[in-house]
């Protein structure tokens, strides 16, 4: 076994109140680790400030000004936990061999990085840390999460249950990663399809110790909703099956009125039709909802934006700044 330079990458958004106590703790892990001969020396800890409005970029600043173990990675503006991540791992994957993302609020146990470690010396590019119980969520995150899971997985995408954004990449997995260019990148579906050898490391969750959630009821459904209209068309299909459910039922209720009114009895019910009226619209407008949101999703694709830019990329050896030099690949 030959050890790798082994780097953690941590999306920051407005997280002044846990940095220190975090940057401390992923210090003492990381030297931990070099010191047991698990990693290079040359490991490092990236902080990713996800356009953060509070002090977490001067945090970051000054950590890495104290102790050049801290890189950090500024991003010129808000854009989500999910590139926040995608943007660490673009500007560290040229040095890393071995990536580890997890949340700036350690909910996620680090002493589960010794176990993925392991598993990758033994050969595994992707290790997923998958939470094994759910006790520190409320009823309400547990029963959505669970009801989720098994909507995406009956709608065809392979994602990991429990698993969070907690997970060990070695360098050429994650260069595959990052060629899949699409905006609506939702990266618990698109990892498990690169393929590659994965395994499983199981940890216990904790609560988060300081500053409170960035992921309001909002962003949650957002975040839902973005993972599956990005993985899925079975949304689509749906409304096809219904379409042609409703067709057979208005046949059915065709035959039944005409017969009706052979026999004479044609009485003309307002409400019927009032009803029919108004569930008919309904399914219209639901209809037009969901192909409007592909249609969305159509329309940003092709713009090809950039994911996020880089403003600067803070790191001793090799930082720059955004447009510096030809560090352009390195943004996209
Ligand atoms: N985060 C981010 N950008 C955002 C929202 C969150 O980078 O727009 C980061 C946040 O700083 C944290 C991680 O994503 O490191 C997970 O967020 P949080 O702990 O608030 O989510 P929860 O654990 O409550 O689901
Ligand atoms: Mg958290």
């Amino acid at each position: 076994m030959k050890a790798g330079s082994f780097y953690f990458v941590i999306p920051c958004y407005n997280e002044e109140a846990v940095l220190p106590e975090t940057s401390a703790r992923l210090k003492v892990k990381l030297r931990q680790l070099i010191d047991e001969g698990l990693i290079k020396e040359e490991s490092r800890i990236v902080f990713v400030d996800d356009g953060s409005k509070d002090a977490t970029w001067d945090m970051i600043t000054k950590l890495h000004d104290e102790d050049s173990v801290f890189s950090g990675v500024r991003l010129s503006h808000n854009r989500g936990h999910q590139n926040a991540l995608l943007a660490g791992l673009t500007a560290v994957v040229k040095y890393a061999d071995i990536m580890v993302t997890m949340d700036a609020d350690l909910q996620d146990d680090i002493e589960a990085v010794d176990e993925m470690l392991k598993k990758y010396y033994e050969g595994c590019d992707i290790v997923y840390g998958v939470r094994n119980d759910r006790s520190t969520d409320t009823a309400f995150k547990r029963g959505t999460a669970r009801g989720y899971y098994g909507m995406m997985k009956m709608m065809g995408a392979d994602i990991v249950p429990d698993h969070a954004d907690f997970r060990l990449m070695s360098r050429r997995s994650v260069r595959a990663l990052l060629n899949y260019s699409e905006v609506n990148l939702f990266l618990r579906g698109i990892v498990p399809a690169l393929g590659f050898r994965t395994d499983v490391v199981y940890y216990e969750r904790g609560e988060r110790f300081a500053g409170e959630s960035k992921y309001p009821l909002r962003k949650m459904i957002a975040f839902a909703l973005q993972g599956i209209t990005s993985m899925s068309t079975t949304p689509i299909q749906c409304i096809t099956f219904l379409g042609i459910f409703i067709f057979v039922i208005s046949i059915i209720m065709l035959i039944y009125s005409f017969i009706r009114h052979m026999i004479g009895a044609t009485i003309v019910g307002w409400t019927t039709l009032m009803i029919s009226v108004w569930a008919i619209g309904g399914l219209i407008l639901l209809s037009l909802g969901v192909i409007g949101e592909y249609i969305g999703k159509i329309y940003m694709e092709t713009k090809h934006r950039p994911r996020f830019i880089i403003e600067e990329f803070l790191d001793r050896e090799h930082g720059y700044v955004f447009g510096d030099d030809d560090n352009d690949e390195a943004d996209r």
